[in-house]
């Protein structure tokens, strides 16, 4: 490939990001400019990190800065860093191609490019614009890198306009140089060749980078006399390097001092997300355990939650120089959406991360950060935990299971919709409170939506007794509940599994009923493990329920979904006594054990079931034409 330029085209996602990118964007262009420092802060931040045990990649260029050049007349602005830079084969990967996470799933969301309208900053800030937001300002970018320890370097050039060229070129230094062919500008608008211009988007957006930013601005200054002293009024032109940030480090200051404007920007740099944070914990420990910390819960959870790990997690510094990015050692992970800077000035600079696992010190950081986020949780005013919980409970509850020494704590934040809390979120210290003074358990009953629980058969008795029943509709529920087994010293009872012990079922009546009982379960022994008289059911026929350990119809389906080969539990087939229809079918099969209907019936009833709590029928066709049947038995004309 040595010298010979090559043509390629953007992958089809990668063109559709950026127009819309450059579309929605275009007001807020001037954060291009904070995407190409981070990008170059995190490059140094790598090489950094690499150097610790390969100290040969720095050479003699030792002093990382990221320097700024604009040309007014030829109306270009360069980037440049003595980063880590980038292979070849890395500027493929990496700018020709999607290499950040979730963009196709963020494509998806969008459904396609006919909706670039809808995107706004804040919902493609949460997922990051990165290097492409250069095309907002750019006809053109050249890039230039060269990857450190590499002899060669490679050159990437494109207008953005679907095709990009690549080419293996010489470049005397490491590190990355973005050189932008700027776009006219037109009136009112920012002039990014500006020394101003400049100067205040660095400190407005990248203040807080931990490498000067640098950039030639011309000074008046003073013509020294031979003696080196300033002559008396002459005065000369000369080009002095500035740096333009003030590379602060914001977690070391006084927390009174750190204004929410600063912690905005701080969190922005740190996170890439564009929305504010929800909140933030400022802590400086000294004593046996000493830390600073400045962490964030974010307000909105990425799109890419679900399908890969969190990237920009916890920064771990030492006496402010950086040791790594999304240091998992810190936060369990049910806590692992907080992002943050600690700061450990009794940490070796070279722990490799096999080492952080075991060190007394990280452990004790990271137990006492666990403690200050969940004060930090239950000390939220309630519409600000909702919106947290709302867009990490499902993560935030797994910490029942993982977090032993933190379960009460994690149990009183954990929230539920109830048959009594009119669809607002109730805490299980609430429910308890409300719980009728004989009650004993707290009930609870799992499902995917609210209408198919707040309506499903297995609450009838629950109902009429006016007894409070927690509604789950997230899978992780089920665990949770199994594993944080009582609260308050209640336990948790399943209002579909196992009998509700509400009334005592009739005994005579039931033995009356035992034969017929008998009979169906023998007809339907495919389908159900038992078929027995409801403590559940009041107005409805019949309803299919579990034994006390068996999966919840609900965990299966979810289990089956994901794609998991679950065995078919039987079901318990529950009936109720009471309804006149059943004392009906009762007479037919004491007049004729084989009358022909029974067996229509008893699959009816069947069916009933699993359509009452919102199954799918196995033969829908015979239950409608049964159904058929029997109104036109019933219609008298
Ligand atoms: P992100 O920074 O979120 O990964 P970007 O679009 O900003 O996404 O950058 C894409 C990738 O390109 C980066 O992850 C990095 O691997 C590479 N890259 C971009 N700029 C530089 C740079 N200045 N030096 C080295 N690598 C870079
Ligand atoms: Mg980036």
């Amino acid at each position: 490939m040595e010298g010979k330029k090559e043509t390629h085209q953007f992958k089809t996602e990668v063109q559709q990001l950026m127009n819309i990118i450059i579309h929605s964007l275009y007001s807020h262009r001037e954060i291009f400019l904070r995407e190409l420092i981070s990008n170059a802060s995190d490059a140094i931040d790598k090489l950094r990190f690499r150097s610790q045990t390969e100290p040969e990649l720095l050479g003699n260029d030792a002093e990382m800065k990221i320097r700024i050049t604009p040309d007014k007349k030829k109306r270009t602005l360069e980037i440049a860093d003595n980063g880590i830079g980038m292979t070849y084969d890395e500027v493929v990967e990496n700018i020709g191609t999607i290499a950040k996470s979730g963009t196709a799933g963020f494509l998806e969301a969008l459904g396609g490019t006919g909706k670039q309208d809808v995107v706004t900053p804040e919902l493609i800030g949460q997922f990051g614009v990165g290097f492409y937001s250069a095309f907002i300002v750019a006809d053109k970018i050249t890039l230039i890198t060269r990857a450190a320890g590499h002899e060669k370097a490679t050159k990437w050039e494109s207008a953005g306009d679907g095709s990009y060229t690549i080419e293996t070129v010489d470049k005397k230094t490491r590190g990355t140089t973005i050189l932008l062919k700027l776009k006219k500008v037109e009136k009112d608008e920012q002039d990014f060749t500006e020394e101003w211009t400049i100067r205040s988007i660095v400190k407005k957006h990248s203040d807080f980078v931990a490498y000067p930013i640098v950039m030639d601005v011309e000074k008046t200054e003073p013509v020294p006399d031979k003696d080196g002293q300033p002559e008396k009024d002459k005065t000369q032109k000369v080009i002095r390097e500035e740096i333009l940030n003030s590379m602060k480090a914001i977690w070391t200051r006084d927390k009174k001092e750190v204004t929410e404007e600063e912690h905005n920007e701080f969190y922005r740099h740190i996170s890439h997300d564009w929305n504010p944070p929800l909140a933030h914990l400022h802590l400086k420990l000294e004593g046996t355990t000493e830390y600073n910390a400045l962490l964030y819960i974010p307000s909105k959870a990425p799109f890419d939650l679900f399908t890969h790990e969190p990237k920009h997690g916890i920064q771990l510094y030492s006496k402010r120089v950086f040791i790594m990015e999304n240091c998992k050692e810190l936060m369990p992970q049910y806590l692992a959406f907080i992002k943050g800077v600690v700061d450990a000035p009794d940490l070796n600079l070279n722990v490799s991360r096999e080492i952080l696992q075991q060190d007394a010190l990280v452990r004790n950081i990271k137990k006492n950060l666990v403690r200050k986020i969940l004060d930090l949780l239950a000390g939220l005013e309630q519409q600000k935990y909702e919106t947290f919980y709302g867009e990490f409970g499902h993560i935030f509850k797994a910490g029942i299971s993982q977090d032993f020494d933190n379960k009460e704590k994690i149990a009183s934040l954990l929230r539920y919709k109830t048959t009594h809390s009119a669809g607002l979120y109730s805490s299980l210290a609430d429910y308890v409170n409300r719980m009728k003074p004989d009650q004993k358990e707290i009930y609870y009953i799992t499902g995917d939506s609210l209408t198919t629980l707040l309506n499903s058969p297995h609450l009838e008795r629950l109902k009429e007794k006016d007894l409070e029943v927690l509604l789950m509709t997230d899978p992780i529920d089920e665990w949770v509940i199994r594993d944080l087994q009582e609260f308050e010293k209640k336990t948790f009872k399943s209002a579909e599994k196992g009998d509700l012990d509400l009334d005592k079922v009739d005994d005579k009546k039931k033995d009356e009923y035992t034969a017929l009982f008998d009979f169906i379960k023998t007809s339907l022994d495919e389908k159900v493990k038992e078929v027995k008289p409801s403590t559940h059911l009041k107005d409805s026929l019949a309803c299919l329920s579990g034994d006390a350990y068996d999966m919840s119809a609900y965990m299966e389906k979810i289990l089956r979904a994901s794609g998991q080969d679950v065995p078919k539990t039987k079901r318990v087939m529950e009936l109720n006594m009471d309804h006149p229809l059943l004392s009906r079918i009762k007479s037919i099969y004491e007049k004729d054990k084989d009358a022909a209907v029974l067996k229509d019936y008893t699959d009816l009833l069947f069916d009933i079931a699993v359509i009452a709590e919102g199954g799918k029928l196995d033969n829908p066709s015979r239950f409608s034409k049964l159904i058929g049947d029997l109104m036109v038995g019933a219609i008298d004309d």
